[in-house]
């Protein structure tokens, strides 16, 4: 089980730690879709702090998140539920830029420095939660800490990050993220932050061959508690089904006009990139269905 996510508590009780590796899952979208590495690591980013939060969810509890920023790749969107399966996508995968000085991956400038992020969760009750925040950074781990102080007031520290080789693959994929809970003591406070600063990245401690349980050990000693372990893994909702839905909403107008140029429909689900056919005769079917 290499993809997993880790919930943890640590010193006694006061911090909630979370902690995943998603590289597999990352890697099963970034070569159907044929992503480009900052791309994929925009994209990873958002799957993994999506996962950790679906983590926090109950039974058949789900969240979509969604990046909306004013760089090239476009809408980043995510969703998850609270067992660990998770799907991603983006406007744009074919988009790249990296640092000058460095050649790191730029997020900030495949994502965009302004935008939105915005949190949609469904509890199971009359309305979802949604939480808005303005995007401060780009590069995504501050982003959602913000959004964490200021959408659920959790002070949360939250590292993600993406390392991607030359054949544009992801090595690593992961994160964590760290709450104080009400009255953690000042103590426990700056010994939290000296350590988090004193960490490697995320990626870097991945492709190191760390594990998330190694990593929330890292970062709380012996302190930590162990709640739970989940396999992550990437999981689609698409179907034929759901996509002859989209061709019905449609109409009837536009359907008899795909049906009498291109006599066929070929339709490609942007999270996973399964293909789904329809030929002249379901086409037809589908426009009597249609208004
Ligand atoms: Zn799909």
């Amino acid at each position: 089980m290499n993809d997993y996510l880790v919930k943890a508590l640590a010193f006694d009780d006061c911090v909630r730690i979370y902690a995943v590796s998603s590289t597999e899952a990352l890697n099963t979208i970034g070569k159907r879709l044929n992503y480009y590495p900052s791309a994929l690591a925009a994209v990873g980013r958002v799957m993994n702090v999506t996962v950790m939060m679906g983590s926090m969810l109950k039974l058949e509890e789900t969240i979509t998140v969604k990046v909306d920023g004013d760089g090239p790749i476009g809408l980043i969107m995510a969703d998850s539920d609270a067992h660990g399966n998770v799907r991603a996508y983006c406007e744009n995968p074919h988009c790249h830029f990296e640092y000058v000085d460095n050649n790191k991956l730029n997020v900030k400038a495949t994502v965009g420095q302004s935008g939105f992020i915005s949190v949609i969760k469904d509890l199971k009750l009359k309305e979802p939660f949604i939480g808005s925040i303005p995007i401060i950074n780009g590069e995504l781990g501050e982003d959602f800490a913000y959004y964490f102080s200021v959408s659920e007031q959790v002070p949360s520290a939250v590292a993600l990050g993406v390392l991607v080789n030359e054949e544009n693959v992801a090595v690593s994929s992961g994160g964590f993220i760290v709450q104080l809970l009400p009255n953690t003591p000042d103590l426990v406070i700056d010994l939290l932050e000296a350590r988090i600063k004193e960490l490697p990245p995320i990626s870097q401690m991945l492709a190191d061959g760390m594990t998330p349980t190694d990593i929330v050990k890292e970062i709380a000693g012996e302190s930590v508690k162990i709640l739970e372990t989940v396999p992550v893994t990437f999981k689609c909702k698409c179907s034929k089904e759901r996509f002859e839905r989209g061709l019905i909403s449609l109409g009837r107008e536009e359907l008899d006009d795909i049906i009498e140029k291109d006599g066929h429909a070929h339709t490609v689900c942007h999270f996973c990139g399964n293909e789904y056919d329809f030929s002249k005769e379901e086409l037809i079917d589908l426009a009597k269905k249609s208004k």
